[in-house]
């Protein structure tokens, strides 16, 4: 029997950092492939885009792990390819730039392997624009070089020619070049080049850690003496450097440097994550509650079949309404079941996921807490109405005390369990005890309950945020200071409090 024809193999620009660097054409191949194969320089964020099942193999890193030859990487994509797997090999910004793409790719045409390459946006396009390091300029520079910075690999590299470097008119960008400034720094000065001549160093072009450091061609030497920046980074070398207008949004962004840990449940983190990695953080997330469907689903099925007994279904989390509705139409109805009803929502992101569903909400509280959305159904519950509270399995039960004391009929409905996390991820954990977190968000009383339970201590090492005043106060009854409290009790609330308290700073 012959065998398949090999599956093609993407050579894919990663991009320098920033997530949303990826071209179209690169996130399209990467959601077709059976095995990922990535550089430690991609951003790992990047593998949301792979299938859910596809292989994910990292190539290594300096010092941690094995750093796989590039042997080895050209033959586990042959052999992948060779087995009918498609492949993606990302590779950190421009894979045609110092990515040694000239011999994956002459593997894959000895081996007859089909491949496209996609570009990327290389680390020198992203200082530029990120760091505000312009590489020409109309009155500075009319021309810009890339250069490896790496002459270790002499033997098989070709050396550089730092005279005739010295010598070019225009913009220098040294990539892999910090360890090796301290030799080739002053070799250009020997060659001619001004010591004064502006230089920048750009660690981490558009990440939220990017940091900048202008200096000069004479200084560079002593800036990167061996210990001092570790890479990535590069170096911008040429009178464009100090060119008036550099660009500076990004080093603007409010919460540029700060790390943020989101600690939602999962599926509810990513609106929070986009939002907070806008404004420049850099967001992690570790669920402190998971959300499931109740342990005994029998009282949500039951009051579902009596809808027509209630005038009202009270909701008091986005969370509700998604698991009620589901079990709604899982019952085989559908929203025509609450024609009848009249529905109330305790604050914007659930009178939202009522919106998603197609339905509006008659009742939203000015303020949104238990207590307001009770005050506004008092007249309801004086002239006897009948309201189901779709709830979770935990929770206050001032919205049933409140309704019946006011004379209304009151149905509770667990519509969904919350449970706590019981252990954090290693990673997170140790940040968080090495303070190397800026801020956690509490965005619910259980969730701060249960940040208090997972972290302990350590959360006296990192500033807190609360989407209000009473699930701050959870937080300061466990003897922590809350830094943050939203005014608006909404997370878009509790990132403006976070913001406008780091900006204080
Ligand atoms: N193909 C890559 C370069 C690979 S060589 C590209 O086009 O960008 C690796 C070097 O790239 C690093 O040593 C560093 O000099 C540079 N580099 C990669 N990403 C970077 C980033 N986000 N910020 C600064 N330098 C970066």
């Amino acid at each position: 029997m012959s065998s398949p024809p090999p599956s093609p193999v993407y050579l894919i620009g990663a991009g320098p950092g920033d997530p949303g660097l990826l071209t179209l054409r690169g996130r399209d191949l990467l959601a077709r492939a059976d095995v990922v194969l990535y550089d430690y320089l991609a951003n790992p964020r990047l593998l949301e885009h792979a299938r859910a099942d596809a292989e994910l193999t990292c190539l290594g890193r300096h010092g941690q792990g094995r750093l796989l030859g590039q042997d080895e990487v050209n033959a586990a994509m042959i052999a992948a390819a060779r087995s009918g797997r498609t492949v993606a090999r990302l590779k950190g910004g421009d894979c045609t730039i110092f990515g040694r793409l000239a011999e994956e790719v002459a593997a894959l045409e000895a081996a007859g392997i089909p491949y496209e390459v996609v570009p990327g946006v290389t680390a020198a396009a992203a200082a530029s624009a990120y760091a505000g390091v312009p590489l020409t300029h109309r009155d500075a520079a009319s021309c810009v070089a890339f250069v490896t910075g790496q002459q270790s690999d002499a033997k098989t590299g070709a050396p550089l020619d730092l005279a005739a470097l010295a010598r070019f008119p225009g913009t220098l960008v040294f990539y892999m070049g910090v360890t090796g400034a301290p030799r080739w720094a002053p070799e250009l000065i020997t060659h001619g080049k001004s010591a004064a001549t502006p230089a920048a160093i750009v660690r981490h072009a558009s990440l939220p850690q990017q940091w900048i450091k202008q200096t000069t061609l004479g200084e560079l030497a002593n800036e990167l003496a061996p210990g001092k920046v570790r890479p990535p980074a590069i170096i911008v070398v040429g009178d464009a450097v100090a060119a008036s207008g550099a660009s500076r949004w990004f080093a603007r962004r409010p919460l540029l440097g700060q790390t943020v840990l989101v600690t939602r449940p999962a599926h509810q983190a990513a609106g929070m994550v986009a939002q907070l990695e806008e404004l420049g953080a850099r967001a992690l997330v570790q669920p402190a509650i998971e959300i499931g469907p109740p342990a005994d689903p029998a009282p949500l099925h039951a009051a579902i079949e009596r809808l027509g007994d209630f005038h009202w279904v009270v909701f008091s989390s986005a969370n509700g309404v998604a698991y009620f509705l589901d079990a709604l139409q899982a019952s085989g109805r559908d929203l025509r079941a609450l024609g009848g009803v009249k529905l109330a929502a305790i604050g914007p992101a659930t009178v939202a996921a009522l919106a998603q569903r197609g339905l509006a909400a008659d009742v939203q509280p000015d303020e949104y807490r238990a207590e307001q959305l009770a005050t506004a159904l008092e007249p309801a519950a004086a002239a006897g109405e009948h309201f189901l509270l779709v709830r979770a399995s935990r929770g206050r039960e001032t919205l049933h005390d409140d309704l019946t004391a006011a004379g209304g009929s009151v149905t509770q409905a667990v519509a969904y369990e919350s449970r706590d996390v019981t252990a954090a991820e290693p990673t997170i954990a140790e940040q968080l005890a090495a303070g190397e977190i800026d801020w956690v968000t509490a965005t619910s009383s259980a969730i701060a309950r249960s940040l208090v339970a997972l972290f302990g201590d350590s959360l006296h090492r990192t500033k807190l945020a609360a989407i209000s005043p009473l699930t701050a106060g959870v937080l300061t009854d466990a003897g922590l200071d809350v830094a943050a409290v939203a005014e608006q009790y909404t997370s878009d609330g509790l990132i403006e409090a976070l913001a406008a308290s780091a900006a204080a700073e």
